[in-house]
């Protein structure tokens, strides 16, 4: 049976029951019994389930394998970490985090003044906050502002000018506490992963060697040389291979130790910032590290400089942030509409007196066997070329050569199931002909917006039906009006699924690993608003709870969120309904979202 490489991207969070995937906690729902449980109450779109004990064992494995790494190595340094804000600033799922990670002190990362300030409402007391990216007098006085709460926060300076500007802050303003000062690297060595623009030599980001000496220089000369405490790089998002990491690790380490001899006596932290990658392959693994090999080789490669440089051994923070909050999410999707190149049995009409070739065809797809299936479909092909040749000339007439062509359709998809298509070369160049279109209820660029912009897999599979092989080869269309709205049937990592008939069930896929980034970065293209979205607990019985639902936005508040006037076009559109039940339908629908309701209704 398929497995949709549950094994490979699924980290045991997720399984296979009978026929149903089931989440591996709690009471082990079966996910389409959470769906059906948030459509009993109408929301019949798109959903993103956001499943809370899945962040928390992220956080958990972060913390423990590097205190692991720790004890292994007899590190003399302590493992700090915070979750970068622009991964998922969402309240559903920031602040579950924050309460829920306090006894860690897991902290936050700030890179604008609007992150910042959510940092500075709810991080945790005395938890780490970090702050990157280009920064002008106002944020860094917020960073000051920050400090003088009672945060321990650490700006990392991205440019000279921006520790030019922490001095001047410095100086104006007396009753104010100075954040902790920490340096970004720019380093010559960068990622593998997608976003590797944002390490190497011509990132966006840090300071070149010489920058680094001309701040020591700067920090030296203004007395605030006591405030720099960390060293900061970041190799990019999405990592797939270890040896980047290793190479910057040395590279950072060797710049500690060399700031540590010129008399930087508070710098004790490295800050790794982020890269960790998760596996969102379902066919073969893409990423070749586990966790324990990362925190291993951030323990040992800063423990060897720094004996061999006779420094202290740094504390070492990460900024992981896909690691943390990918796995938590699902979004699920239901499937509208079946475009079918295929046919169904109903759409055979034989007629009273039917062509040879056709009876002959009929005859092959009631008897077709799994010893036979090959050679049947061999003679389907032909018998359909003859009747096709036989239309032409007009020997036959049009329902015939229907006949023929969903007679045939069903011979091969009979072959398809009774073998196993891979070992045929012919019958697999066949299906992947016969592709079929899923019409899912959801906007791609909404809530997959990085499959749109840099081809981002993502795991994806029914719900149900999951010991049933599936035999149609799939091409996945959204709801948008736009071409670019579909993921398209890859035969190196094909997508099987289920013969469904939508009129009498209802079938779902999920996409998987959605939890980074997607939500926030999701457009609002051809004004799809974000799906209903719903946190999902367990008690201490396991049973299931559901918190916080934020329903999909309404059409009118849609128009509202890009400045229409929305009591002007209530107006407009009811002076032109005289009829007061028609505008009472209208202005239902204008107070719902605007996602299909699926044909089952
Ligand atoms: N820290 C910084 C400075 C970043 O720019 C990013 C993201 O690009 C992260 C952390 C998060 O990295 P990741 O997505 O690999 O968790």
């Amino acid at each position: 049976m398929n497995n949709y490489g549950i094994d490979i991207w699924g980290d045991n969070n997720f399984f296979i029951d009978n026929d149903l995937l089931k989440i591996n906690y709690g009471c082990k729902p079966a996910i389409i019994d959470i769906v059906q449980k948030i459509r009993q109450d109408g929301n019949k779109g798109p959903l993103l389930l956001r499943f809370e004990h899945i962040t928390q064992k992220q956080i958990s494995t972060l913390y423990n394998t590097f205190n692991n790494s720790i004890e292994e190595y007899n590190y003399k340094g302590s493992f700090q970490a915070v979750f970068p804000l622009k991964v998922n600033q969402l309240p559903n799922f920031i602040l579950p985090l924050v309460k829920n990670s306090k006894n860690l002190n897991y902290g936050l990362e700030a890179g604008s003044k609007t992150e910042l300030i959510l940092a500075m409402t709810y991080n945790n007391d005395n938890a780490p906050i970090t702050v990157n990216g280009f920064k002008d007098k106002e944020m860094i006085t917020l960073c000051f502002i920050a400090a003088s709460m009672g945060h321990n926060i650490t700006v990392i300076i991205e440019g000279l000018n921006e520790l030019e500007t922490i001095i001047e802050v410095q100086q104006e303003s007396n009753n104010l506490k100075s954040p902790n000062i920490g340096l970004r690297v720019k380093l010559h060595n960068s990622s593998s992963g997608v976003w590797a623009k944002s390490g190497g030599i011509n990132s966006k980001f840090g300071l070149s060697s010489t920058e680094i000496l001309k701040a020591h220089e700067i920090l030296k000369n203004t007395n605030l040389i006591d405030q720099l405490t960390m060293l900061h790089f970041h190799i990019g998002s999405a990592m797939n291979t270890i040896s980047p990491l290793k190479k910057a690790l040395k590279e950072a380490g060797n710049i500690y130790a060399q700031l540590k001899q010129m008399g930087a006596n508070n710098l004790i932290n490295i800050n790794i910032g982020g890269g960790l990658n998760l596996e969102y392959s379902q066919f073969k693994r893409s990423v070749n590290y586990s966790i324990e090999e990362f925190s291993n080789d951030v323990v040992f490669t800063l423990q060897n400089i720094a004996t061999n440089k006779n420094v202290t051994q740094p504390n070492i923070f990460t900024e992981s942030g896909r690691y943390i909050s990918a796995p938590s999410t699902i979004l699920i999707t239901p499937v509208l509409e079946l475009y079918s190149s295929q046919s169904l049995a109903t759409d055979i009409k034989l007629k009273d007196e039917n062509p040879k070739l056709i009876i002959e065809l009929y005859d092959l797809y009631k008897t077709i066997n799994k010893k036979l299936a090959l050679e049947f479909m061999h003679d389907a092909l032909e018998h359909l070329e003859s009747i096709l040749t036989l239309f032409d000339l007009g020997y036959v007439d049009l329902q015939d050569r229907s006949n023929a062509e969903v007679l045939t359709h069903l011979i091969i998809k009979k072959a398809i199931a009774l073998l196993d298509f891979n070992d045929y070369t012919e019958l697999k160049n066949i299906a992947d002909r016969i592709q079929e279109k899923y019409l899912l209820n959801f906007s791609m660029f909404q809530s997959l917006p990085d499959f749109w912009g840099i081809n981002q897999e993502f795991p994806v599979m029914p719900l149900t039906h999951l010991n049933t092989n599936p035999t149609r080869f799939a091409t996945l269309w959204d709801i948008t009006c736009d071409s670019d709205g579909e993921i398209p049937f890859n035969a190196n990592k094909p997508l099987h699924l289920h013969d469904i008939n939508l009129k009498e069930e209802e079938y779902f896929l999920g996409f998987f690993l959605v939890g980074a980034y997607q939500e926030i970065l999701g457009m609002k293209h051809n004004l799809f608003s974000a799906p209903t979205q719903i946190n999902i607990n367990f008690d201490k019985n396991g049973d299931i709870k559901f918190n916080n639902i934020i329903e999909s936005q309404k059409i009118l508040d849609i128009l509202d969120d890009i400045d229409y006037d929305t009591n002007h076009i209530k107006s407009i559109l009811k002076q032109k309904l005289a009829n007061k039940d028609i505008w009472k339908i209208l202005n239902n629908y204008i107070h719902d979202n605007g996602y299909l309701k699926t044909t089952k209704e």
